[in-house]
C-alpha cells in the first residue's frame, strides 16, 4: 500500500475543507471497501479524511413521517433500528443481506452508496479497465461477465453496482443528501449512480470533494408493504446475482401503488418504470405481474454467458410480485 496522510474531521464543513485542500484526498469511512481497494492498488489516495467522528449516525423521523439516515450509521444498526424494520422492511432485509456481520457492523450508509463495482478486472491492477483506468478498454465484454450487467451497459463497460440496500432505496423513492463547497443539495438515489455510456470511470453524479451527509426516505405509501430479495450463489455472505425490491399496495384487486428496483442488473440499481405503468390500475393477477415484468426486461441485452440473469430476474420479481399481492391483499 502508498503511504498515505490522515486526518480525522469533526464537522462536516471541516471534512469538505480538507477533502478540498488536499488533491488526491479521499473520505473514509467504514473502509471496508476503499482500504480492500488501497491493498490492491486500485486506490490509491494521498489523505484519506475520517469521517466516523461526525455525528452523522443517526436515525431520525422527521414531523413529515419521512426518515434521515445518516451517512455514518453502521448497516447492522440501521437494518435493526425498530423504524426501519416495522415501516420499510425490504430496507432492512437489503441490508440484513449485505455481506457478513462483522462487515455490516463496520460498514456505512454512505460507504455502501459509494462501494464500487466487484467485476473482476476493475480489482485486477495487471488488467485493463476503463472503469479504472479510462480508455484502456473492457475486457469483461469478452471475457469473464458471468455476474454483469444485462441491462443499460455500453461497449465502454459492463460492470454492475453491487449495493444491496441501493435497491431498496431506489424502490423506496430515498434521497441522497449531499454537503459540498457550493452547498447542499439532494439527488434521487434512483439518479445518484450512472449508467457507464463513455464515461465508466464515474459510478455516480457525487461531485468533487462532496459529502453525502445522509440519506432520506419518505414515508412509505399508506397499506403498502415491501419486500427485497437476492438471488446469490451460497446461503452465507455473497454479492448477489440478481435481487429485487417491491413496494406494494393493492386495493379491491387493482394495483394501486407499485415499485420494483433490480439489484445487479446495471451499472446503478434499475427502477422497473415499464414495469410499474403495466401494473398500475391493473388486476393484481399472476398474469399482470409477467406482462409487466416482461415489458421492463424486453430492453435486456445479455452477453454471452450472464443471459441466466434475465430469467433470474423474472421469476424472482413475478415471484416477489405475487407473495406480495396475496398478503395485501
Ligand atoms: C467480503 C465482502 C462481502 C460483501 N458483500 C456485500 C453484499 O453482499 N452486499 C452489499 O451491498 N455489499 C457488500 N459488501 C460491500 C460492503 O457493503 C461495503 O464495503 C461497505 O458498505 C462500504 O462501506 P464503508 O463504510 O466501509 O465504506 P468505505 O470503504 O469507507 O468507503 C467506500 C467509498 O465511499 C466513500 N465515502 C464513504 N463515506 C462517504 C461520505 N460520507 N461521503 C462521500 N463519500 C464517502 C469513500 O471515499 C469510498 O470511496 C461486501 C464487502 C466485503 C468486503
Ligand atoms: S466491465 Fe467495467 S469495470 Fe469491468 S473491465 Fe469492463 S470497464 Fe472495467
Amino acid at each position: 500500500m502508498k503511504p498515505f496522510a490522515y486526518v480525522k474531521a469533526a464537522t462536516p464543513d471541516e471534512a469538505v475543507r480538507a477533502c478540498a485542500a488536499r488533491p488526491g484526498a479521499r473520505y473514509l469511512a467504514g473502509g471496508t471497501n476503499l482500504v480492500d481497494l488501497m491493498k490492491l492498488g486500485v486506490e490509491s489516495p494521498e489523505v484519506l479524511i475520517d469521517v466516523s467522528g461526525l455525528r452523522l449516525d443517526g436515525v431520525d423521523e422527521l414531523p413529515d413521517g419521512s426518515l434521515t439516515i445518516g451517512a455514518t450509521a453502521r448497516n447492522s444498526e440501521v437494518a435493526a433500528h425498530p423504524l426501519v424494520r416495522g415501516r420499510y422492511p425490504a430496507l432492512s432485509q437489503a441490508l440484513l443481506s449485505g455481506a457478513s456481520g462483522q462487515l455490516r457492523n463496520a460498514a456505512t450508509t454512505a460507504g455502501n452508496l459509494l462501494q464500487r463495482t466487484r467485476c473482476t478486472y476493475f480489482q485486477d491492477t495487471a488488467k485493463p479497465c476503463n472503469k479504472r483506468l479510462p480508455g484502456s478498454g473492457c475486457p469483461a465484454i469478452d471475457g469473464a461477465h458471468r455476474e454483469l450487467a444485462v441491462l443499460g451497459h455500453s461497449v465502454h463497460c459492463v460492470a454492475t453496482h453491487p449495493s444491496d440496500m441501493a435497491v431498496a432505496l431506489a424502490a423506496l423513492d430515498a434521497t441522497v443528501l449531499l454537503h459540498g463547497p457550493d452547498g447542499e443539495r439532494t439527488v434521487p438515489v434512483t439518479d445518484f449512480h450512472r449508467l457507464p455510456g463513455d464515461r465508466p470511470e464515474r459510478d455516480t453524479v457525487i461531485r468533487p470533494d462532496e459529502l453525502i451527509t445522509a440519506v432520506r426516505v419518505p414515508p412509505a405509501p399508506e397499506g403498502s408493504v415491501s419486500r427485497y430479495r437476492k438471488a446469490r450463489e451460497r446461503a452465507s455472505y455473497a454479492f448477489a446475482l440478481v435481487s429485487a425490491a417491491v413496494v406494494l399496495d393493492v386495493r379491491n384487486g387493482v394495483v394501486h401503488h407499485a415499485a420494483l428496483a433490480f439489484g445487479q442488473l446495471a451499472h446503478r440499481p434499475w427502477r422497473a418504470r415499464a414495469a410499474e405503468e403495466v401494473l398500475l390500475g391493473a388486476p393484481a393477477h399472476p398474469d399482470t405481474f409477467t406482462r409487466a415484468v416482461d415489458t421492463e426486461l424486453a430492453a435486456a441485452r445479455p452477453l454471452r454467458d450472464n443471459g441466466f440473469k434475465v430469467t433470474l430476474a423474472r421469476n424472482l420479481a413475478v415471484g416477489l410480485l405475487a407473495e406480495l399481492a396475496a398478503e395485501n391483499a
